[in-house]
């Protein structure tokens, strides 16, 4: 039997998905060839690459003006290509410092510039946002991480700039309704709710490129890959393909709108219980929780091994807490169905 997997990334995709990639893995389109062993230059790869970021588009509403891009090297990758399309020569940019990932996205652009911390939630672990944020009006951009991952903290808005806003949504992307017009650039590595590991997805507005003033190398400038449709060098083809199934099932599904439903009532299963059940105690405070990311301990460490064989009994998989947080996080990402979180509950009811 299939195992429920709460894994934070690599995660959970669509049944139907990875039996489509398999296939075509396999044979593609009945070509008798392998999706793996065809030309990226190949009208039938051309054609999956035009139609994963037609769907970016459709299910995002991306606005006119915008590139999307599929890139490699992971959003850490990105940590480092938005300050250098970004910032500016002696420039200056704004962090909200959320946690691991925006410690490790600052760090980066702290090679190319100076960094301005505009919020921050260290002093409590990294379990709430920040709220108040005061930009200074020279900074050249604006970074956040809008979900996170390791600590269950989700921006239920995002702040208000003038500045290029500059998003990692990595674990977010594709669960709830965005507005992209308020963005200079979204990226999002794709393991978490898109795709495999191996591709990035980039979502940039042209007119904040080419303003730095600094030489950007080919391979880390937005430009050289929005110029050639993300084709400058060959694509990761599987990770391309196997997102652009996953974002067919998600429009078939009914899109965005129709999945940020399921992701609320699937959340609020499991808050409901870490709330009502004494054994539990969420980690992330109420008005910040993460509809991706749930994060929770137990009141009594006595009942781990307990809990641990309940879970496992139950075909659990990947609910361990990231390493630097401890206790429980289960990842419920658009693929995780309600019965999967059912099954969660009722562990923890049995507890
Ligand atoms: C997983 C994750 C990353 C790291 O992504 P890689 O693709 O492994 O580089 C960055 N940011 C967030 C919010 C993540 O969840």
């Amino acid at each position: 039997m299939k195992k429920h997997n709460f894994s934070a990334g690599p995660c959970i995709l669509p049944q139907e998905v990875f039996e489509q990639a398999a296939e075509a893995v396999v044979n593609l389109n009945n070509s008798n060839l392998s999706l793996i062993e065809i030309s990226h230059r190949s009208a039938d790869f051309i054609s999956i690459m035009n139609e994963a970021i037609a769907l970016v588009k459709e299910l995002l509403n991306v606005p006119e003006g915008y590139s999307v891009l599929f890139l490699q090297g992971g959003a850490s990758l990105q940590f480092l290509m938005a300050s250098y399309n970004l910032m500016k020569v002696d420039g200056k940019a704004a962090y909200i410092d959320t946690g691991a990932w925006s410690t490790k996205a600052l760090k980066e652009a702290k090679l190319l510039g100076e960094v301005a911390i505009v919020g921050t939630s260290k002093d409590s672990g990294y379990n709430y946002i920040p709220k108040e944020i005061k930009i200074p009006s020279d900074a050249n951009y604006v970074h956040m991480t809008s979900n996170n991952t390791i600590f269950g903290t989700q921006f239920k808005e995002f702040p208000k700039t003038d500045q290029p806003l500059a998003c990692d949504m990595s674990s977010d992307i594709f669960s709830r309704q965005i507005d992209v017009s308020k963005f200079g650039l979204i990226y999002a590595g794709a393991q978490k709710n898109m795709g495999p590991a191996g591709t990035t997805l980039v979502i940039v507005k042209d007119e904040i490129l080419g303003k730095s003033g600094r030489t950007i190398p080919s391979m880390l400038d937005y430009q050289t890959h929005a110029s050639k449709d993300s084709m400058f060098n060959t694509p990761p083809v599987f990770a391309v393909y196997t997102s652009m199934l996953t974002l067919r099932w998600l429009k078939k599904l009914g899109g965005v709108g129709a999945i940020e439903k399921l992701n609320e009532e699937k959340a609020a299963l499991l808050y409901n219980e870490i709330d009502n059940n004494p054994k539990f105690n969420g980690f992330a405070a109420e008005e910040d929780r993460s509809l991706m990311n749930v994060t929770f301990t137990l009141a009594d460490e006595s009942d781990k091994e307990r809990f641990d064989a309940l879970a496992k009994e139950a075909g659990l998989n990947g609910i361990n807490g990231h390493r630097s947080v401890g206790g429980y996080r289960a990842s419920i990402y658009n693929a995780m169905p309600l019965e999967s979180v059912q099954a969660l509950v009722a562990v923890m009811k049995q507890l």
